[in-house]
């Protein structure tokens, strides 16, 4: 990897200045939903009328909005750089390390 002078980054966290030469966390994730759907098959005694009314209220639900809406609900994936103390966070926030 060809190595170019000058490219500074900042902590998408706190905005400290990512210098060169100084370290750099890149936390990379997507957060999705993970929809758990109408429950049908627990649900025998809905009978299968009013499960498709069920559906067709969704589905008018999702025509109101705009794909973009649902895109940014359904999946969101990102892409952070952070600076040490920032990452150090982000792991507190997650429990990954306890301190
Ligand atoms: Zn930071």
């Amino acid at each position: 990897m060809k190595k170019k002078k000058g490219i500074k980054f900042l902590c998408d966290l706190c905005g400290e200045l990512l210098e060169e030469g100084r370290p750099r966390f890149i936390f990379r994730g997507e957060i999705f939903c993970a929809f758990d759907g109408l429950e049908i098959e627990d649900d025998l005694e809905r009978s299968s009328e009013s499960i498709r009314a069920e559906i067709e209220r969704l589905i008018r639900e999702l025509e109101k909005r705009t794909e973009e809406d649902l895109q940014d609900e359904v999946h969101f994936p990102f892409h952070l750089d952070l600076c040490r103390k920032c990452r150090d966070r982000v792991y507190r926030a997650l429990k990954l390390r306890g301190d």
